[in-house]
């Protein structure tokens, strides 16, 4: 049973550097207040939801959607990543073309692209300030390890028939002068990536789909949802349409228990740089920034002339359960720190004053899907991995399309309606999430050590995805 938040509203702040930064007093909005009737009742006020509720609106301003959230509208990774807005998909395209074929996989690829444009494009016309930048993104290949899988995926993008226009490899030198950070060999180079202020987008979502007509219920708790409705702490939602928006959080909900695992990813944030050293760091144009190790570390850099930055690696917690207290995790958040000082030494006495964390979720064959069934009502979309910030916005648009019956470009993409098999039960779950997080730490630990490209990194390729 997911219980209502009593959580007081200025605690938000400390969910991220992102919530703590945002302009004005935070406004609450009320909770329901007894049952209602509506055509479309979305559980979770993240982007999934709120695209979703948003696109809705849009598209036949006469339904009455409303939007049913435990906390606060961007309360989960919506108000906490690292705000890259990328064209990035968690499942391979070498996974995908064998799963649907060359073609399927070049539209959805496309429909990324242009999806990153469409987050920038709503955000302006609805007034949106989420900081949007389209500096593209840059993955540095440090170590010899690293620049041969850089090698390796630009030989099989250019198999895929992806050019040097979306994806190109830049010699170190090109690297250098992007981001100024230590042992860069070289890096990968696409433009199809923005960085945004994450708590913003989806507080400023929040309000452009209010002016549209949704009606958005904080501090109610769905605690059943069945087709056609919604058990929730503060009454019943009947609906035509019932969609399921609560990502990382969805193990709580009664019947999905195995359907992702939620997976926490931290991050830091550090006090604003002198202008001297963010010039030695570089990354002018706003673009964002990683490695290309096997567990995934991701950065940007703010609109006030800061860092944030973050890792994943945090464990996986038996039972897939989610806790306030693991959002901060002492020994991961230091890794963290160290990380990014290794990256630009020049930050070796910068303070730190943020640090947060929270769930994504991942489905068991790191497959993000879509989807909603006729029959029954119910939508869903979600597994994300670590890349939805984007593809938030395309599951938005589709499930609008798929619940007002459209037939459209979006609702034909290979992922709509994909399931994915659920995870094992415990403890095999916690074992083998655990076991393989380990086993990339060591690949990635090796490879620093040895310079070489590590026997475990082939292994383990199928987790470093996202
Ligand atoms: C630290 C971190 C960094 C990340 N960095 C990036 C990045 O740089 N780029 C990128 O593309 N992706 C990134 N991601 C992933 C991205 O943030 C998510 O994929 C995306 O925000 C998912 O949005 P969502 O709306 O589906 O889920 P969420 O934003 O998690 O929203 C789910 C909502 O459901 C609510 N909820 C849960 N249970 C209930 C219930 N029973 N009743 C009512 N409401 C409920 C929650 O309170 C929450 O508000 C990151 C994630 C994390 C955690």
């Amino acid at each position: 049973m997911a219980p209502a938040s009593a959580t007081p509203l200025g605690a938000y702040r400390r969910l991220s550097y992102w919530f703590d930064s945002l302009p004005g007093p935070l406004e609450s909005r009320p909770a329901l207040d007894g049952d209602l009737e509506v055509d479309v009742a979305v559980v979770g006020a993240g982007y999934t939801g709120l695209w979703t509720a948003y696109y809705l609106a849009r598209s036949d301003p006469g339904l009455k959607v409303a939007v049913l959230e435990r906390e606060t509208s961007g309360f989960g990774a919506s108000g906490r990543n690292g705000g890259w807005c990328s064209a990035m998909f968690a499942t391979s395209s070498a996974k995908l073309v064998r799963l649907y074929g060359a073609k399927a996989e070049e539209s959805l690829r496309n429909e990324l692209v242009r999806t990153v444009d469409e987050v920038g494009a709503v955000a302006a016309e609805e007034g949106i300030d989420c900081h949007y930048r389209k500096g593209g993104q840059v993955m540095l290949a440090r170590g010899a390890a690293q620049l041969l899988r850089a090698h390796r995926e630009i030989e099989e993008a250019r198999s895929l028939g992806i050019g040097a226009e979306d994806l190109r490899l830049l010699n170190a030198t090109e690297a250098g002068e992007l981001a100024g950070a230590s042992r860069v060999l070289g890096a990968l180079y696409t433009p199809h990536c923005a960085s945004i202020h994450p708590a913003r987008l989806a507080r400023g979502l929040a309000e452009a789909a209010e002016r549209r007509g949704v009606r958005i219920f904080e501090q109610t708790a769905a605690l059943e949802m069945s087709p056609g409705r919604v058990v929730t702490t503060r009454g019943t939602v009947r609906a035509g349409a019932v969609v399921r928006a609560t990502e990382g959080f969805s193990a709580g909900m009664p019947g999905a228990h195995r359907d992702v695992i939620p997976f926490y990813s931290l991050m830091i944030a550090t006090e604003p740089i002198a202008a001297d050293m963010l010039e030695e760091i570089g990354l002018r144009s706003g673009e964002t920034f990683a490695d290309l190790r096997h567990l995934v570390i991701y950065g940007q850099r703010t609109a006030d002339g800061r860092l944030a930055f973050g890792g994943r690696g945090a464990p996986y917690h038996f039972g897939s359960r989610i806790e306030p207290r693991f959002d901060a995790d002492r020994r991961m958040h230091e890794h963290i720190r160290k990380t990014l000082v290794e990256l630009f030494p020049v930050l070796g006495g910068i303070g730190v004053t943020h640090r947060w964390g929270g769930p994504l979720g991942i489905a068991r064959d790191w497959h993000p899907s879509v989807g909603f069934d006729r029959a029954t009502g119910l939508g869903w979309a979600g597994g994300y991995v670590g890349d939805g910030v984007a593809v938030t916005n395309l599951a938005g648009r589709t499930l609008a399309a798929l619940i007002t019956g459209r037939d459209e470009d979006c609702t034909r993409l290979c992922w709509v309606g994909h399931r994915s098999r659920p995870w094992e039960p415990e403890p095999l779950r916690w074992i083998g999430v655990n076991t393989a997080l380990q086993a990339m730490a060591v690949a990635d630990r090796s490879e620093t050590r040895s310079g070489k490209e590590s026997r475990l990194a082939g292994a383990m390729s199928g987790l470093t995805g996202g």
